[in-house]
């Protein structure tokens, strides 16, 4: 077991962006951050728009900024490997910098050997998943997010009271798997695309409606609205099941398309809510394209662009969405879009919390270091994932 305790890397440079001709407004930090040791562009547009717009809010969310702190902990204390149960978040430019530092993804928890740390991804699992992983781990930290655990109780609630649940999410989503299974059942899996379809209850009085918290919100609406004129008496949430990130940052994209040729998300192909920001401009009528990073532009794109509108899903690291402004090199320079703040913060998981605590109470090393008084569990609240990422890599 390694005894290292991360305190904080906060305070890198955001020269690149301001010397690209940006501007960044007062009270904005998210780029502030950066990751050593990724991809770096090398090339420039042929057609520079004349302006671009970079939406807020964009990127990391609070359950991918705890989700990617508790995985860095796990690192920092204990020897390689680190098992990690599916992708900790979906960006592949994140998992990548945890293998470098020693984890090991798997989508079996057979693949895991017995005794080593594991840690369950933040789009939640299975129950029975998570039977196996503690039979078999030293030590399980499951990182969901708080919201999808939210969900996965309602679920059960409503299938215990006899309720037939229409689950509406996308096959395959380690978010949908992991919900679909807590009362598999009662639940039928609807694609947003398809819609309601054929559909019976075993008693059209007893229907109840949850999603996945990442669909667009167009989708959900759809499928909502049909099923309350099927099932009048149809439970569902009083709004929707959509996180307030996903919201959030299709209500941006939604606003900034009003203003723009073209949209560009940077995220990762199996990355729900990055696709629902493509699919949300595109919804708007304004062209719009999933980029990984600078690299993914094609110069096509840009032919008689004016203005470029720049967002990213929740689990995109900072630097690609920085790298993507540098490269399209605007002519006014980029701006922010802002259309809401978040503040919204998830502590890490309550056994990592329990661990870390017994940990700090059993030794006196670090105390020595802690700022502001703070021990390092109150201080996680201001390190952001973008942080802990660095310190991953340093
Ligand atoms: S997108 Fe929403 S549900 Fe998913 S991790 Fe982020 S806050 Fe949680």
């Amino acid at each position: 077991m390694r005894l290292v305790i991360p305190i904080c890397t906060r305070g890198v440079t955001v020269s690149r962006v301001l010397s690209s001709g940006g501007t960044r407004p007062e009270g904005s930090s998210r780029l502030g951050g950066m990751i050593t040791g990724m991809s770096e562009t090398a090339h420039s547009p042929r057609f520079r728009p004349k302006k671009v717009y970079l939406a807020e809010p964009s990127g990391y969310c609070a359950g991918v900024y705890m989700a990617i702190k508790a995985l860095v902990w796990m690192t920092k204390i204990f020897n390689p490997p680190v098992y990690c149960y599916h992708e900790i978040v979906h960006n592949r430019f994140v998992v990548e910098a945890f293998e470098r530092a020693g984890v090991v993804f798997v989508d079996s928890i057979e693949a895991v050997p017995q005794g080593v740390p594991v840690m369950m991804s933040a789009h939640g699992s299975a129950p029975k998943v998570l039977s196996d992983a503690g039979a078999r781990a030293g030590i399980v930290i499951d990182s969901v997010c708080p919201l999808v655990t939210k969900i996965h109780h309602e679920v059960k609630r409503r299938a215990a009271k006899g309720f037939d649940i229409i689950f509406v999410g996308h096959e395959g989503h380690d978010e949908a798997m992991g919900t679909m299974a807590r009362a598999p059942s009662d639940m039928t899996l609807i694609e947003p695309e398809t819609g309601l379809g054929g559909f019976e209850p075993r008693d059209p009085g007893k229907v109840a409606l949850f999603a996945q918290t990442t669909l667009g919100m167009h989708e959900w609406e759809a499928v909502s609205t049909e099923a309350s004129e099927r099932f009048p008496n149809l439970v569902t949430s009083r709004k929707s099941d959509l996180c307030y990130a996903t919201t959030n940052r299709q209500e941006a994209v939604l606003a900034m398309a009003a203003e723009c040729d073209l949209i560009l998300v940077v995220g990762s192909e199996n990355s729900s809510n990055t696709n629902a920001l493509v699919r949300t401009a595109r919804v708007r009528g304004t062209p719009a394209h999933r980029i990984d990073s600078a690299g993914s532009i094609s110069d096509e794109w840009l032919e008689g662009v004016r203005v470029v509108g720049v967002t990213a899903g929740a689990s995109a690291p900072d630097h690609l969405v920085r790298e993507v402004l540098d490269w399209l090199e605007p002519v006014e320079g980029w701006h922010l879009f802002r259309v809401t703040e978040e503040d919204e913060y998830f502590p890490l998981p309550r056994e990592l919390r329990a661990f870390l605590t017994a940990l700090i109470s059993s030794i006196q090393v670090g105390f020595t270091a802690k700022p502001d008084g703070l021990g390092a569990l109150e201080y996680d609240r201001r390190i952001t994932a973008t942080d802990a990422l660095a310190a991953l890599e340093a």
